[in-house]
């Protein structure tokens, strides 16, 4: 059973597992709507006013948590980004006590980032009546914010994803992005799927009827309309699981002409941050296939559609 019932209204975003097609559409769709109210020059709407929304990160983050707080400033909302380096939690405040003592100020949605699986969920059982959590990356389990503007970033370049390739290359392993992509275009009906990367990155289990898991890397970019570069995650491996930068780059990195094997007019996404060098060239990471930039914008929509629809502006 996955963590989410799919049919009753979401109250919180924690992972994209058991959402349907439909209701990943839905979100999807609304970030179209947002999408040209985020990129104009006077870009905020009021659809949040009076609202606040906490960024509450424990680990570090660039996009993501800009990308939030740019979307909930664009829907007019206040913004929190709650400092926890020099927080109480350090002098040992439980994080339900910060939860708490955040809600007693009457914020009204948290984006929680948290090195431990769980973490996001946990908060969102105990959170009071009427307060959204959103997931924005809990360990290697789910990313779900980026599942979404990842699929939303292939859907506005191929709409037909049911005749697509997508292959994700790299640490899969230690991906809460690989494993958001993934539910993301499963339940969007996407064409094929492959997962390709070093035995001990590559978890078996995740081998499916859906899913092809490839060991060498030309095979996997052979005739794929998306190719999707994760970084190598050193700060959760306990111990160096593969070779060299040098050998990585070389087996798994995605270069020029590892590209010239995919469809001709296949995308380039990397998530960030990127390793350039290791898991992509720079010419393939600045090159005409790559919408890398652009998924950082659509990002901002998709986080707009997200905070939005759960603070219940769309029903
Ligand atoms: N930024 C993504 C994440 O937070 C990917 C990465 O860190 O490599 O999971």
């Amino acid at each position: 059973m996955s963590e989410q019932a799919n049919d009753a209204a979401l109250r919180h975003l924690i992972t994209l597992d058991g959402l349907s097609g439909a209701q990943i559409s839905e979100f999807l769709d609304i970030a179209e709507s947002l999408r040209a109210t985020a990129e104009r020059p006077v870009n905020k709407l009021p659809i949040l006013r009076g609202r606040t929304v906490v960024n509450l990160f424990f680990e570090p983050s660039t996009r993501t948590r800009t990308s939030f707080e740019l979307a909930a400033t664009r829907l007019s909302a206040d913004v929190v980004n709650f400092d926890v380096a020099a927080s109480s939690t350090k002098k040992g405040e439980t994080l339900l006590d910060t939860l708490r003592t955040l809600e007693a100020m009457r914020c009204d949605l948290f984006v929680v980032r948290h090195q431990e699986n769980g973490t996001p969920e946990y908060l969102a059982r105990h959170a009071a009546p009427g307060v959204v959590i959103v997931n924005g990356g809990d360990g290697n389990h789910a990313h779900p914010t980026q599942g979404l503007l990842d699929a939303f970033t292939i859907r506005r370049h191929k709409p037909d994803l049911h005749n697509l390739t997508v292959t994700i290359v790299g640490d899969i392993q230690h991906s809460r992005v690989a494993r958001s992509d993934i539910h993301a275009l499963q339940a969007l009906g996407i064409g094929q799927l492959r997962l390709a990367g070093p035995a001990a990155l590559l978890p078996e289990q995740l081998q499916s009827s859906r899913c092809q898991l490839f060991h060498d890397m030309d095979a996997a970019v052979r005739d794929a309309d998306v190719v999707i570069m994760l970084r190598l995650q050193k700060e959760r491996m306990a111990k160096a699981l593969v070779e060299s930068d040098r050998d990585y780059a070389r087996d798994w990195g995605l270069n020029a002409d590892r590209l010239a094997l995919a469809r001709p007019d296949a995308l380039v996404m990397h998530p960030g941050p990127m390793n350039r060098g290791v898991e992509i060239t720079d010419d393939v990471a600045d090159g005409p296939q790559s919408v890398i930039f652009q998924q950082v914008s659509n990002g901002v929509a998709v986080r707009m559609a997200v905070m939005a629809k759960l603070l219940g502006a769309f029903q």
